[in-house]
């Protein structure tokens, strides 16, 4: 079993229930299940700022399944939230990020791990740091220094 970390946002269609069931959801993926979840956090819209402020977690699984196999699951969750694709960072009821995939360094068409957005965003490294404060991520280093020097704008810890 690999060890993958999730990064969830919805602002959109009561935020907190999309993240909680999508806890769930990912704990019923396929070869897969739920090993951590971290707080919610909440905080401005990155991008367009005509939109609800977000909230934000990260989840760590634990699973079987190939990063294209796992992404395709990712994706059908987005689709079961009823997700659009509209503007580049514009709202959204669930977005479900594979931050993370053991050590493995991707960079194909569909998909780019460690995720490109880790060291610059703050609702990124405050919840992953949260859960595995010790976490070395491949070409980033350790997580906790990312988030000490982060400048983003702040995120809340909500609950
Ligand atoms: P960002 O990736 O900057 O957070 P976003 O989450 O809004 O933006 P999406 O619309 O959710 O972007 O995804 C666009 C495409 O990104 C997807 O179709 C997917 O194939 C691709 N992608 C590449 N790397 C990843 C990754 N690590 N996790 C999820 N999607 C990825
Ligand atoms: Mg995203
Ligand atoms: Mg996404």
């Amino acid at each position: 079993m690999i060890s993958a970390y999730i990064g969830l946002g919805s602002n959109l269609d009561h935020p907190e229930r999309q993240l909680l069931r999508a806890m769930e959801e990912l704990d019923g993926i396929p070869e897969t299940r739920l090993h951590r979840a971290s707080s919610l956090y909440t905080g401005a819209p990155m991008g367009p700022q005509d939109q609800p402020d977000y909230l934000n977690a990260v989840a760590e699984i634990r699973t079987g399944l190939a990063p294209l196999l796992l992404l395709d699951e990712l994706q059908r969750i987005e689709g079961q939230h009823g997700r659009i694709r509209g503007r580049r960072w514009g709202p959204r009821t669930l977005d479900l990020d594979l931050l993370l995939y053991g050590d493995r360094v991707i960079r194909e068409q569909r998909l780019t791990v460690p995720h490109p957005g880790i060291a610059r965003r703050a609702f990124v490294l405050k919840p992953l740091e949260e859960i595995a404060p010790g976490l070395l991520a491949p070409e980033l280093g350790a997580i906790k220094e990312l988030s000490a020097a982060c400048t983003d704008r702040q995120v809340r810890r909500i609950k």
